[in-house]
């Protein structure tokens, strides 16, 4: 049977939080830089919830805009679980209405996958046949571990503190992948 990854998206194929940052840097130029983000009500003070949120939206429908790139090593990140036999569910923490968007943008950058999903729910997914959860959110790193799911992500200010939590953090893709093929 082919072992299951699921990837996230935003800050994992792509460093979505510098898109986030220009957007709401319209809303109000004293915006703190992503360098700062340590918790996740780090509109407070600058913009309402609903900004922030519309901010999201905004980056998400123009997903598939030239200006948004993943990383350079996510392609063959992706292509190599594949080649090792890993069946790919390419997850992201969005609204479904953006999934023409967001297939547009997977193909441009030949992100290769078995399946997409965008929801709020994505930790539905996690079961015992999961094997690999890549992804910036401890709240989601929390819960693969719960499911007994080998859970990674990229090293971040909003999940610095979460390091010693049964997941690991690193600096780019090409770590991540290493430390999955490895085990
Ligand atoms: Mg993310």
């Amino acid at each position: 049977m082919r072992k299951k990854a699921i990837i996230d998206i935003d800050n994992t194929l792509w460093q979505f939080c510098n898109a986030l940052y220009e957007e709401l840097r319209k809303i109000n130029k004293n915006f703190p830089t992503p360098d700062s983000w340590t918790h996740w009500d780090l509109w407070e003070g600058y913009c309402t919830e609903d900004d922030f949120y519309n901010a999201v939206n905004i980056v998400h429908l123009n997903q598939h805009s030239d200006n948004y790139l993943p990383y350079p090593e996510a392609k063959d990140f992706l292509l190599s679980l594949r080649e090792n036999g890993y069946h790919i569910t390419i997850a992201s923490h969005r609204l479904p209405d953006y999934r023409k968007q967001t297939e547009k943008w997977l193909e441009k950058h030949g992100l290769v996958y078995d399946e997409l999903h965008l929801s709020f729910q994505k930790t539905q997914l996690f079961d015992t046949s999961t094997d690999v959860v890549v992804d910036d959110s401890p709240k989601v790193l929390e819960k693969a571990v719960e499911n007994g799911i080998m859970a990674l992500g990229l090293l971040f200010p909003w999940n610095r503190e979460y390091v010693d939590n049964g997941f690991m953090f690193f600096d780019n893709l090409n770590e991540i992948l290493s430390h999955i093929l490895d085990k």
